[in-house]
């Protein structure tokens, strides 16, 4: 029998869906790069029991599965097909939420549960916490997010280090029936499973971090820790105006994660093209190429929003004497660099109420209406409200269609064009210079937008998040956009400038002859030995 009808009649109990191949590329192929992955087909899983036995039958009928859990991983991508056939796993409709203990804050999830479905559940059930949100917004699973290492900005930053158990199927022939849990899950004979669910490192070896960012596992269930809502809050946002300021920036940065570690939030560190990408409208799409702004764009159009060279954004978590001790700290230290603004200042709380009124018919006050709009998103995200303020981005280049937020947003699905480059720096401010002329005029050379975020999450490392946003409609731009994510790559490594997390495409350039990748190598065999999961994906192939 062939692999389609073994897997027709898995399939046939409810507890699963097969999905033929042309319908699988078109669900779930296309993403923001690239032309979409072709897949023999796809198998959504209705029911967790379905899946010791698909794992059973790929390792046996010789056939490749690929897990996802929304499959939203733009910029990124999941997984090359080559020659082998490869099914999607569709884990969306697991998502189901059990409360593990409402009073500590810690909730047990499926792959499928997005953040919107967190969010909706917290309000219902009257839950005094935070969705550990992302930029990627409302239709993006929780748990895979965990699994990719990704972060955001609500004060548990790092999404993984929030995970503090899960649960999982290895793709072992002999090991795929049963679900794997800690030792801890396992010694535990109370029934209720709760203390592995409240500690993350469990017992003996620590192996729930072998699945992320890997291909050794499907995961069905995570527990995680929320932050609590705090009782007071502020979001605070200085304005540099003099680009010679930057070191300066940086150093108080430093200082401020460090010596208020606990109230304040991650930071983030803008330059002025990003903060014009985000509130303007690209000039030079009509153009062919499409080229980046030019200085004197940028100029001008950061001079018509009254934007500045660099941004700094906050938040402070806490009881109210503390956000006002923290707020105080700000203003001291931070005001030789520039403009600061607090968002429960009553100068916002005045423009916020000044939105309201109904005068769309002003060209300024619309705008001015879309910046405060996008502000009191951005203020939202930091309080764990998803929503889709940063999805716009990728639309920055796209010819046919705008990225309003009007509507739910889908940069695979809308054509746009985007990978990410996302290394790690050194808190030094002279590194950080240095990086951020390598980065302008790497990809100004290659004809992009460079667009500079850096991430502060801690007060010893920062991660960049630098887009490349490419016309998807013109072959010539995308092969550019590949051709400059190398080079930012390897050249940036050489200078000390180190991915936290790849594009598949590099993920497969890896020098794999390293101690680490031969180790990973010889997990993997030992966990996986028909390579049924995920092929390719973080591994030493
Ligand atoms: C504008 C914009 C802003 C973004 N902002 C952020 C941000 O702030 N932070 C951030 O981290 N990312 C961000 N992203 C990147 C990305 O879109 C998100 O990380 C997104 O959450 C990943 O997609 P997903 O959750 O749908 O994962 P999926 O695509 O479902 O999964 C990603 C990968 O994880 C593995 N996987 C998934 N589920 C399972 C499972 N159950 N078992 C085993 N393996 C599994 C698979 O290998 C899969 O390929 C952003 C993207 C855009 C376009």
């Amino acid at each position: 029998m062939d692999i389609h009808s073994q897997l027709t009649i898995i399939c046939q109990s409810g507890t699963a869906t097969l999905i033929d191949s042309e319908k699988a590329v078109e669900l779930y192929g296309i993403n923001t790069f690239g032309q979409p992955q072709r897949f023999a087909g796809a198998i959504k899983v209705f029911e967790e029991s379905v899946i010791p036995q698909l794992l059973k039958l790929a390792n046996t009928a010789g056939f490749k599965l690929h897990p996802v859990s929304t499959n939203n991983n733009w910029g990124y991508g999941s997984i090359l097909v080559n020659k082998d056939p490869v099914y999607l796993l569709d884990l969306s409709p697991l998502n189901s939420i059990t409360p593990t203990n409402k009073q500590l804050g810690l909730i047990t999830i499926g792959p499928g549960v997005t953040q919107q479905q967190l969010h909706d559940y917290l309000v219902e059930e009257n839950w005094p916490h935070m969705v550990p949100v992302t930029g990627a917004g409302p239709s993006c699973s929780l748990l895979s997010n965990a699994l990719e290492r990704g972060y955001g900005i609500t004060p548990y930053t790092d999404h993984f280090y929030a995970c503090n158990a899960l649960k999982a199927y290895l793709p072992h022939p002999e090991l795929c029936e049963q679900k794997l849990s800690s030792a801890v899950s396992a010694l535990d004979q109370s029934g209720n499973d709760f203390i592995d669910k409240t500690f993350k490192w469990g017992l003996g070896p620590y192996i729930d971090g072998l699945f992320t960012q890997s291909n050794l596992g499907v995961v069905t269930e995570m527990t995680l820790r929320l932050a609590k809502k705090p009782s007071s809050f502020s979001a605070f946002y200085i304005q540099i105006f003099e680009g010679d300021d930057f070191a300066e920036a940086v150093s108080f940065i430093r200082d401020l994660l460090e010596s208020q570690s606990g109230m304040v939030g991650s930071i983030n560190l803008m330059d002025k093209r990003r903060l014009v990408s985000m509130t303007c409208e690209n000039p030079n799409l009509d153009k062919n190429p499409i080229e980046p702004l030019s200085d004197e764009q940028v100029n001008k159009l950061a001079a018509s929003k009254r934007l500045p060279e660099w941004m700094i954004v906050g938040s402070i978590y806490g009881e109210k004497p503390v956000v006002n001790f923290v707020k105080k700290y700000i203003k001291q230290k931070g005001k030789k660099l520039g403009r600061i603004l607090f968002s429960d200042s009553w100068l916002l709380k005045f423009a916020h109420q000044f939105v309201r009124l109904p005068m769309n018919f002003v060209p300024a006050f619309k705008d001015v209406k879309g910046q405060l709009t996008s502000l009191k998103e951005g203020i939202d995200i930091m309080l764990g409200e998803p929503n889709q303020v940063a999805l716009p981005l990728p639309y920055w280049r796209n010819k046919t269609t705008q990225g309003k937020k009007s509507r739910p947003l889908d940069p695979a699905a809308e054509n746009c064009g985007l990978l990410w480059y996302a290394p790690l720096l050194p808190m030094d401010p002279d590194a950080l210079k240095q990086f951020v002329s390598f980065v302008r005029s790497t990809m100004l050379q290659y004809g992009l937008d460079p667009l500079i975020t850096f991430t502060n999450l801690k007060h010893d490392c920062i991660d960049s998040t630098v887009p490349l946003v490419f016309n998807k409609q013109s072959e010539e731009d995308e092969i550019k956009a590949f051709n400059c994510l190398h080079e930012l790559i390897t050249e940036g490594c050489k200078q000390g400038f180190v991915p936290y997390r790849l594009p598949i495409h590099e993920q497969q350039q890896l020098d794999k002859t390293s101690a680490f990748w031969q180790t990973i190598n010889i997990i993997k065999n030992a966990v996986d030995p028909n390579n049924i999961l995920s092929p390719g994906k973080y591994d030493s192939q």
